[in-house]
């Protein structure tokens, strides 16, 4: 059966889109047909971190009704399909997340799986995908402000119903708080711990996904274990 997650937190900067396109990318590496949105309407770069040029049609302008989904699907790494926004301004001002629902159901009619990249902040563009996303996957690092504005993503979820599978927590190093500290401030389970690495650094310079470029690096072993989380399977 098809599952689509949303990949969220009202911080920036914490990891999302880094993510979203090592998750994609490694359950794509283990047979699965997987899909990856950016639903980061305002600040698109999904794309950037898979190596994917979107010189044709984006999101943007299946949100606005002037073309198909599969006009807007490209071919990612190892066999991911990816559906990149546009960076134009204009693009921005016009798109309306409102309408991603159809998009999506659209996309499981076609996938396994639907990973959708999202904005920081509360707005429309988090709050759609949180409420059509069969689970949401939330992404901090363990500073208390990442902590604190994830919370808020979590209970945002909570209230309209969303379910949460946990927390990923990235960039993580003997400097960051216990997991006590994490349990004090975000109420859910971690999933899975990505530590800090340069490797991630290095592979987005070269618009590959850590796991396909470094395969052997504790990032792409983090990102692993988050694909074996949700999928059951090593
Ligand atoms: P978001 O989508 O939440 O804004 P990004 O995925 O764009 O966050 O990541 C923000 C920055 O952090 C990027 O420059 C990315 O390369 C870096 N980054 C993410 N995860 C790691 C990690 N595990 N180790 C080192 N750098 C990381
Ligand atoms: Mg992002």
């Amino acid at each position: 059966m098809s599952r689509v997650y949303a990949i969220a937190s009202a911080k920036g900067g914490v990891g999302k889109t880094t993510t979203t396109a090592n998750l994609g990318t490694v359950l794509s590496m283990a047979g699965h047909d997987v899909v990856v949105v950016d639903g980061d309407l305002g600040m698109p770069n999904l794309a950037g971190a898979l190596g994917v040029d979107p010189d044709g049609e984006t999101l943007h302008d299946v949100l606005t009704g002037s073309t198909t989904v599969e006009s807007a699907t490209y071919e990612g790494p190892e066999g991911l399909s990816v559906v990149p926004g546009s960076t134009a301004l204009e693009a921005f001002a016009s798109a309306n997340a409102k309408e991603l629902h159809p998009v999506i159901e659209t996309l499981q009619e076609n996938h396994d799986i639907v990973l959708i990249d999202t904005g920081a902040g509360l707005s429309d563009d988090t709050f759609v995908p949180l409420k059509l996303a069969d689970e949401v996957l939330l992404v901090s690092t363990t500073e208390r402000e990442a902590l604190g504005d994830t919370e808020k993503t979590r209970q945002l979820g909570d209230r309209i119903g969303a379910d949460i599978v946990g927390v990923v927590l990235t960039r993580v190093n003997q400097s960051n708080p216990n997991a006590d500290v994490v349990a004090e401030l975000l109420d859910t389970g971690v999933i899975a711990v990505v530590p800090e690495d340069a490797a991630i650094r290095e592979a987005l310079h070269t618009q590959t996904p850590v796991v396909a470029r470094s395969p052997e690096s504790i990032a792409a072993a983090g990102y692993r274990a988050l694909a074996e989380a949700l999928t059951g399977k090593p």
